[in-house]
């Protein structure tokens, strides 16, 4: 018998209709992306050799000891070419008429160079490499939350051109925008009267909740973080990063915190290629927004969409989501895979 699963932390609902007999290995990804060949690294904006060819850059990386001859940046941010917001222009609303209002489109859009190699993604990056990655999020957090004109900063990653990526290089994005996203406000909401009615912040219950539950949906833990199958999963391998001490603001990560969820991050990465081969995926950051960082209620968490099935007129029309694998089947799946590669770290 199927399922209708709410998110508690959203207003989702899930229709699980397990039946359909999809298994986590019917899902293979025919390889999202090819290898490069030559003409496309020659003409890769984002390669090292190659800054001439991007807009410039806001943010660099480089490895003690300053920028050498020979030295590589680690990671690099340059304005998108393509800008969606503007941070040069004034913010007001305007009026199109008495009925329709709109803002100036003033913001941020940053493209964040994970890498100077083409062909690293976060299943094959070196840990330090992965460090410096959230480090460069972190510091991009940083300075988004000194313009007060922004309501959020959002950092995402599009993994595939499935998933909306137009540069095989790997790379993230930052949108700061001047409104709270509506799909964090109603996080934010139902957050907000958890915490009210329970005086506990939701996800860190939730955590704790998923840490014994049984069957489990734990994919992987060290010791600051967790990796889970969300209870409502709206995709098969829809996956949740969050770290275990409560915490709204991602800048607020310790350096050992920033270890943990750059190593968390590269085990997911590794077991989602495993069983997927390479899946095109969306990683998208919720925190807290830019005027209030340090929430009792909100908890901030990664969260991790394949791109394996596509939202259909059900989805669009109702705003709820039919998924076909269990999450108990997912983190299983997953599970088995890392405990293969490496046995300590494992979550039982
Ligand atoms: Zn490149
Ligand atoms: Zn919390
Ligand atoms: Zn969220």
């Amino acid at each position: 018998m199927s399922q209708i699963r709410k998110d508690p932390a959203s207003r989702t609902w899930v229709v699980l209709a397990t039946e359909r007999g999809k298994r986590p290995s019917d899902f293979k990804a025919s390889a999202a992306v090819a290898k490069p060949d030559q003409a496309e690294l020659d003409r890769c904006p984002l390669c090292f050799g190659h800054e001439d060819m991007a807009p410039p850059a806001v943010f660099e990386m480089w490895p003690a000891g300053g920028r050498g001859r020979k030295m590589t940046w680690i990671t690099r941010v340059v304005e998108n070419k393509y800008p969606a917001l503007r941070p040069g222009e004034l913010l007001s609303q305007e009026d199109v008429n008495e009925f329709f209002h709109f803002l100036t489109g003033v913001g941020g859009h940053e493209v964040i160079v994970d890498s100077p190699k083409h062909t690293d993604r976060l299943a094959n990056m070196p840990h330090g490499q992965l460090v410096a990655l959230v480090k460069t999020y972190v510091q991009r957090y940083r300075f988004w939350r000194n313009d007060k004109r922004m309501a959020y900063t959002l950092v995402f990653k599009n993994y595939g051109p499935e998933a909306g990526a137009s540069l095989s290089h790997p790379h993230s994005q930052l949108v700061a925008i001047p409104i709270i996203p509506p799909r964090v406000a109603e996080e934010l909401d139902e957050a907000k009267e958890f915490y009210a009615r329970e005086n506990e912040c939701l996800y860190c219950r939730m955590i704790a909740t998923e840490l014994k539950g049984k069957p489990s949906r734990m994919v992987f833990e060290n010791d600051t973080m967790a990796v889970f199958a969300p209870y409502a999963s709206r995709f098969p391998f829809e996956l949740r990063v969050m770290p275990k001490r409560h915490m709204s603001a991602f800048e607020e990560m310790s350096d050992a915190e920033i270890g943990d969820c750059a190593q968390a991050l590269g085990v997911m990465g590794k077991s989602m290629e495993k069983l997927l081969s390479r899946p095109p995926y969306n990683l998208m950051i919720h925190v807290a927004p830019i005027r209030t960082p340090g929430l009792l209620y909100y908890h901030w968490h990664i969260e991790i969409i394949p791109r394996l099935t596509l939202p259909a007129g059900f989805e669009w029309g109702s705003g709820i989501y039919i998924n076909t694998v269990a999450p108990e089947e997912v983190a299983k799946a997953l599970r088995d895979g890392i405990k293969r590669s490496r046995p300590s770290n494992v979550a039982r």
